[in-house]
């Protein structure tokens, strides 16, 4: 299995219409993204599959990632909704098929076995997990023969992460950083603001290539000109003593609260 090769991601949880979600994926592909991000919560596989078909890139060159429902986490139902996800997808396998929330069906020693189930019969290539803490993710590295490919949390810059990404280190897997922007939060923050106008750049460019610049892989929610805006995040190169005064932005200010909405997004 070649290993996993992550770069910033197209999110696409609230791209509800299907029209609209389908051309935001193929006009991403076609711009230069090479990793989409779904999940069967979101309920737009099969458009963001659509968008995947459409674009004129290789699905071979693209990282499709999807995560199975807090609901659907018995092993019997990880194998058969895994299998649908893809069907609605139109794909064979996915990338990446993440454990999307360890709460509701999941149950870590029944749970984890048929992802690698699923990764053994070649459906998915990769396995990851998503909102995990750092006990869980110890659980699962040493019940899973599949390592972690990646760890999906929030990660911006008011919620570092600082443990999982040092985590994600010592486990040699990705930490993919959802909420990037924390959802639009961050961008009237009035330091990035000042970075972004000094820099002559966006402070959705700003926070990315903050993320991009501390290795974590940022996957921000898109549509219209901002998909290619967020591009932009790869290619530049802010002063060093920006990036740091962004580190200096962490209030613990997390958007998602785990106790709360947790399996609502
Ligand atoms: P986000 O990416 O931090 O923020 C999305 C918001 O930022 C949207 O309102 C978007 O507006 C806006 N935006 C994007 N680019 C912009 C730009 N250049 N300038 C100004 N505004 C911009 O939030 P998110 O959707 O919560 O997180 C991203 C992805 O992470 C999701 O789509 C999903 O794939 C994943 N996620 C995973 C979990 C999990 O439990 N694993 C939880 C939450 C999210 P427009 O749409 O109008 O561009």
């Amino acid at each position: 299995m070649p290993p996993l090769d992550l770069s910033i991601g197209l999110g696409t949880s609230g791209l509800d219409d299907p029209r609209t979600c389908t051309d935001t994926v193929a006009t991403a592909l076609e711009t230069g993204y090479r990793h989409v991000d779904t999940a069967q919560m979101y309920d737009n596989e099969a458009a963001v599959g659509a968008g995947i078909a459409e674009s004129d890139v290789d699905r071979d060159d693209v990282v499709v990632a999807t995560k199975v429902h807090p609901e659907n986490l018995a092993p019997d139902d990880v194998r058969e909704t895994a299998r649908e996800s893809l069907d609605r997808l139109g794909l064979d396998r996915v990338d990446l098929l993440y454990v999307h929330w360890p709460i509701r069906a999941y149950d870590a020693e029944r749970t984890l076995p048929a992802f690698d189930d699923l990764r053994e019969a070649g459906l998915a290539d990769h396995v990851g997990v998503s909102n995990f803490t750092p006990e869980l993710l110890r659980e699962a590295d040493e019940i899973l023969d599949a390592p972690i490919a990646a760890h999906q949390v929030e990660c911006h810059p008011r919620f570092r992460q600082p443990e999982l990404r040092a985590l994600a280190d010592e486990f040699d897997h990705d930490l993919v950083g959802y909420s990037p922007l924390g959802r639009g939060e961050i961008l009237g923050d009035p330091a990035i603001a000042e970075i972004a106008a000094r820099n002559d750049l966006s402070p959705a460019v700003v926070a990315l290539a903050w993320a991009v610049d501390r290795g974590i892989v940022p996957i921000p929610k898109a549509r219209g000109d901002h998909v290619r805006e967020n591009l932009r995040a790869v290619d530049v190169d802010p002063p060093d003593a920006d990036l740091d005064a962004v580190d200096a932005l962490d209030s613990g200010d997390r958007q998602i609260d785990p106790d709360d909405a947790a399996w609502n997004r």
